[in-house]
């Protein structure tokens, strides 16, 4: 074929696509062709948007609501992301300080551009969720990865934080609880964040997605509640995407500084001017309803995490650290590195036993090495006990042939 005409922008090719995405699409068209594929791998919870938040949707089309909205969203729905973050947390904010993004990854992306350019440097611990990296890139700014070890739980060591923070540093970006890990982070280690943000200026991203999927009755440690000081230089990120099982419907929300939320809506109304109006409808009834489908979910999930960290650890070599929240199990398989497969194929990283696994037993998976973690799987367990099984069935059997 012909060289293309039109070349694309260099920050294009600094960025690879998001790979849990494209994992997910090549398990559906696998699927659509027939393939018995089983789907570990995309994070999206396997209900249904409760009927209530749908039929306000609905509802806000019968009534002519399609309109644009203002460009940070809706004031009710601002304000009833401040009432949930008082009621929830304890924490004041006022609508202006909020905006409605078009899901959360959108508000980190708004952020982002408000925030870092050129010769910043932005602190992303890992294994961090796929996108951190590349939409610190796209701000111009550079992700500085500070390494997690699997033996502390992935807690965050302030000794090791310390050695990657330097001048250029200009913010941090947490997620408690993480994706892929499911870790949370310990009071002191968030303490430790707490005062090296207040010191250096730095900016923290709370990204509090997961916030209501939390395995155990303890209210996690959040770094605003470490000192009243850092409201004025933290950015909350949550959304409706994982509570409310509204992936499709493209709502999430930043809390954070007037200014920098100002910053972040200049953004948005030369970009996507403001999110669906009728989305926010939804988000509006989710947020303002009962709080119970957030709960329900999460009870749903304890007998399949329980049932994977069995089923994981049963295999050997497999070491498997328990998730403190979300939906996602993320084994060390290394100890298979360095094997062959019956086929006589090596397999020496997370990108080839994730490829052997869709392959040789139709399991979809991400490979750890878009988390910046090589040794390691990631699983969703957002999907049947039946499923869980015959996955855990087929991955037990793979890994058991390598030679
Ligand atoms: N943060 C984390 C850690 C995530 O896993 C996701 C994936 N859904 C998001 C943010 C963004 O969610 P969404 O854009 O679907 O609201
Ligand atoms: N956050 C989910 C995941 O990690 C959804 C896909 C994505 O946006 O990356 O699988």
């Amino acid at each position: 074929m012909d060289a293309p005409i039109i070349a694309l922008a260099a920050r294009v090719k600094e960025i690879k696509a998001s790979p849990t995405l494209a994992v997910d699409a090549k398990a559906k068209a696998l699927k659509a062709e027939g393939a018995d594929v089983l789907n570990f791998s995309v994070g999206e919870p396997d209900f249904d948007t409760p009927p209530h938040v749908c039929e306000a949707g609905k509802a806000a089309i019968d009534q002519g609501f399609t309109r644009y909205t203002p460009v940070p969203g809706i004031l009710p729905l601002r304000e009833a992301v401040c009432e949930r973050l008082a009621t929830d947390h304890g924490w004041q904010y006022r609508p202006d300080q909020i905006q409605v993004s078009c899901g959360g990854k959108h508000g980190l992306y708004n952020m982002a551009q408000a925030l870092f350019g050129p010769g910043d440097e932005v602190l992303v611990p890992a294994p961090y969720w796929v996108s951190y990296p590349p939409i610190v890139q796209l701000a111009g700014a550079t992700p500085v990865i500070v390494p997690l070890d699997e033996k502390s739980d992935f807690d965050l060591d302030p000794a090791v934080l310390q050695q990657y923070a330097g001048p250029k540093t200009r913010g941090i970006i947490l997620n408690s609880p993480s994706n892929p890990t499911g870790s949370v982070l310990s009071a002191g280690a968030l303490e430790a964040i707490a005062q090296m943000a207040l010191a250096q200026g730095w900016v923290v991203i709370s990204d509090d997605i997961y916030d209501t999927i939390v395995y155990g009755a303890a209210k996690l440690p959040h770094i605003l509640d470490v000192d009243p000081r850092l409201q004025q230089q933290t950015l909350i990120l949550n959304g409706v995407s994982k509570s409310f099982a509204m992936t499709g419907w493209r709502i999430g929300y930043t809390a954070g500084p007037k200014h920098i939320i100002a910053a972040m809506n200049k953004i948005q109304s030369q970009s996507t001017s403001n999110p669906s109006s009728v989305a926010q409808k939804a988000a509006l009834a989710a947020l303002t309803g009962s709080q119970d489908f957030p709960i329900t979910m999460r009870d749903a999930f304890v007998p399949r995490l329980d049932f994977m960290i069995k089923a994981l650890t049963a295999i050997p070599g497999v070491t498997c650290v328990r998730p403190r929240g979300a939906f996602y199990v993320f084994p060390n398989l290394s100890a298979y590195y360095g094997r062959e497969t019956p086929g006589g194929k090596e397999i020496n990283d997370s990108v080839a036993l994730a490829d052997y696994l869709l392959e040789e037993a139709l399991l979809a998976t991400v490979p750890g090495v878009a988390f910046g973690a090589d040794q390691f799987i990631r699983f969703s367990f957002a999907t049947s006990m039946a499923i869980l099984a015959e996955g855990m069935r087929r991955l037990a059997q793979a890994l058991a042939v390598l030679k």
